[in-house]
């Protein structure tokens, strides 16, 4: 069976906001809502915020406090998450600082996709689906199985065929939703397992969800067709971890502060959204990239939520994390 490339046109990335609403110790802490959700596009710094330009940020859509996950599924990722059940590779990141809401968002997003597809799946009457679940994560350009912890670094290889592989990951074949929702459990927990300071260390690492779906349908002549795309849900490090470089003109070079996949994915993303369709995209420059990289520009479609916190103390870094989705768009 053949591979069918079902689309060339290249889209846009879909660039979404989300803030949080002030967790219970903020407001403990009498800390202030710096910014206003003026409408569903636009996203606007307040008087308190001290932005001597009193500046407005416009999205494909920002989600205010009160917006429940279904609806930053809706908006911010449904489309995209389902191109993957059309042969179109997908995917699905949380961007911004750390408390921000990152892994709430993608947890949100993973419930909801979970839903979405299965019941794709089960209407779509005479198409055949096979999915795989595979899940890592990146510390320090490390790459690990959170499916199978023990089996140490893994290493990327590059084949012919399918771009970069992670050597020895663990796929497993899903049987059901429910089956899937374990699974996302499982990875949950083994993030937590290898966590000495927890804080710490998921605000350094990267976690990538991958669904693999391959689908086989019988066309209007009688045969068969054949598909097959990955949707990858991306949690990200904090993006604190990328701001300081990023300012001075993202020169990747060694050091603890930086963390080399967050940097490289913004010079990718920056390079994909500034329309560049020659030159150079600096996939090969880390992990994460070369992980994702039949994943993003060219054929694929992705989807970035930013996510904010509110409060008055963190406005610096919601302005970076603002500044970085203008240049996504
Ligand atoms: P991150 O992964 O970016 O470090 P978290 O997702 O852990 O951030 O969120 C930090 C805290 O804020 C958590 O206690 C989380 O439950 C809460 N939170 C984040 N986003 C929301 C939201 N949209 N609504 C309610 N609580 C949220
Ligand atoms: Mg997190």
């Amino acid at each position: 069976s053949s591979i069918p490339r079902t689309r060339n046109c290249e889209e846009k990335i879909l660039v979404t906001v989300r803030i949080r609403p002030l967790t219970p110790r903020e407001l403990a802490n009498y800390e202030l809502f710096a910014w206003d959700c003026t409408d569903h596009n636009t996203v606007a710094s307040t008087n308190l915020n001290h932005d001597r330009h009193n500046s407005t940020y416009t999205f494909d859509r920002v989600f205010d406090p009160y917006c429940p996950n279904r609806s930053v599924y809706e908006q911010g990722a449904r489309d995209v998450a389902l191109s993957a059940i059309k042969g179109i590779n997908a995917t699905i990141f949380a961007y911004g600082q750390t408390s921000s809401g990152k892994t709430y968002t993608m947890k949100g997003i993973a419930e909801n996709c979970i839903d979405d597809i299965y019941a794709h799946i089960n209407n779509a009457s005479g198409s055949r689906f096979v999915l795989k679940f595979s899940a890592i994560e990146i510390y320090n350009e490390t790459v690990v199985d959170l499916l199978n912890r023990d089996s140490g670094a893994l290493r990327l290889l590059d084949d012919p065929e399918k771009g970069t592989v992670v050597e020895k990951l663990t796929e497993e074949v899903i049987k059901n939703s429910q089956h899937l929702r374990c699974l996302i459990a499982t990875c949950e927990d083994q993030r937590q397992v290898g966590e000495t300071s927890l804080n710490d260390r998921s605000s350094r690492s990267h976690q990538i969800i991958r669904l693999t779906i391959e689908s086989s349908l019988h066309d209007e002549s009688g045969r068969v067709k054949s598909l097959l795309a990955s949707l990858s849900l991306v949690d990200l490090a904090g993006s604190e971890r990328a701001a300081q470089t990023n300012a001075a003109g993202a020169r990747l070079k060694e050091g603890s502060h930086i963390n080399r996949s967050l940097l490289t994915l913004t010079n990718v993303i920056r390079k994909l959204s500034g329309g560049k369709k020659t030159g150079h995209i600096p996939y090969r420059d880390s992990k994460l990239t070369r992980i994702l990289q039949s994943s993003l520009g060219g054929n694929a479609r992705t989807a970035i939520i930013c996510t904010m916190s509110p409060a008055l103390s963190h406005v610096d870094q919601s302005r970076n994390t603002l500044s970085f989705a203008t240049s996504a768009k």
